[in-house]
């Protein structure tokens, strides 16, 4: 099959310049190509030409070509937003993910569950740092929910605080315990981002699906309400579906990517996936990493180091050392000690929003 790539003289990438022209032959270091059988290669050749977007052929091409070092320097800022304020200079946009699906208050009882708590606690580690809140919801019995009215209060909360926070609206559900209907409804309520996680894998026990059809129409939904999605990429693969998406035009740039690793059924939390996950990346992307449980803090210094961004809180990680529990404020402030020693500073949401391409809606709400 790659001598048949070969032979059509598949043109090089436009953005070989990305990798300072150290290309090297398809057919000698591209284990991806292998993937795809030549009816597949020349669909998405022949696309190219034809839609004149950033092609999967484009998206191969990144992934064929020496990546060169992993430290990028900070992607450029939307000059579009010329009323927003810049974003700093190595600047560095710290997540707080307050609550999860599946921690218990048994575990800890620093766990934000109620709509009242969840607000407080978001409002809390804003104060401290944090530019994004992303939360996930919980019915009386502390189990996740989707209901959009726990949202919906929540989010009202943080704005009666006088909080600015960007409130990212889970769209995880519970694995098998809640309906992709159900994982839906956040979306019309136009949080400014949303979680998209981007494909299924084993999650512990449970199984986590996330089908092609979820996925299309989850982002179909996403740009009719101007939701940008925070793309979670669990595994490589899930990288190679956002490109994919990326290619259909169902996800628009700026590309916010979030790796989770450490999850069982995932990619393993180390610094060598993280590298492989950022090299996967379109050029333009941004990204974030959180780690799960011990691995949360490591990763995150790695990530500061090499130019990212980071999540923190209890949806990830109970503990803020062996044996000592954590709160989603002292996991923020630690984050925000360490980027002060790091040179990275800590942005604001506005900051955050001006990257992003977000614009606060609560004034079109009240
Ligand atoms: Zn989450």
């Amino acid at each position: 099959m790659l001598e048949t790539l070969a032979a059509r003289q598949l043109p090089p990438p436009e953005h070989a310049g990305w990798h300072e022209g150290r290309e090297r032959s398809i057919a000698q270091h591209c284990p991806y190509v292998a993937a795809l059988g030549d009816d597949e290669a020349f669909r998405l050749r022949n696309r190219r030409r034809s839609s004149g977007r950033r092609s999967s052929v484009m998206m191969l091409g990144a992934l064929c070509y020496d990546p060169g070092p992993t430290f990028r320097p900070a992607p450029e800022v939307s000059r579009s937003m010329t009323d927003a304020p810049a974003f700093p200079p190595n600047g560095l946009i710290v997540s707080v993910a307050t609550t999860g699906s599946w921690p218990t208050k048994t575990q800890t009882p620093a766990l934000p569950v109620t709509p009242e708590e969840i607000a407080t606690d978001a409002v809390a580690c804003a104060e401290a740092g944090a530019a994004i809140a992303h939360v996930h919801m919980r019915d009386a019995q502390g189990r996740v929910t989707c209901d959009p009215a726990h949202y919906t209060r929540t989010r009202k909360l943080i704005e009666q605080a006088g909080s600015d926070v960007i409130v990212n609206m889970s769209t995880g559900g519970g694995a098998g315990l809640t309906t992709d209907e159900e994982r839906m409804a956040p979306v019309a309520l136009e949080p400014e981002i949303a979680s998209f996680d981007c494909g299924s894998l084993n999650f512990g026990e449970r199984v986590f699906v996330n089908s092609p059809q979820f996925l299309k129409e989850l982002a179909t939904r996403m740009n009719a309400h101007g939701v940008r999605p925070e793309i979670e990429c669990f595994e490589p693969g899930h990288v190679w579906n956002a490109l994919r998406l990326i290619d259909d035009g169902l996800l628009t740039p700026p590309f916010w990517f979030q790796f989770v690793l450490g999850v069982r059924g995932g990619a393993p939390p180390t610094v060598k996936q993280l590298h492989h996950l950022v090299d996967m990346l379109p050029p333009d992307a941004h990204w974030s990493v959180c780690g799960i449980g011990r691995a949360q803090l490591p990763l995150g210094m790695a990530a500061m180091a090499m130019g990212g961004h980071v999540r923190t809180g209890l949806e990830d990680n109970l503990y803020y050392r062996k044996g000592e529990l954590a709160t989603n404020r002292r996991l923020v402030e630690r984050l925000v000690r360490i980027a002060g020693e790091l040179g990275r500073p800590v942005a604001t949401p506005a900051q955050a929003r001006a990257l992003l391409g977000l614009s606060a809606r609560s004034a079109a709400r009240a």
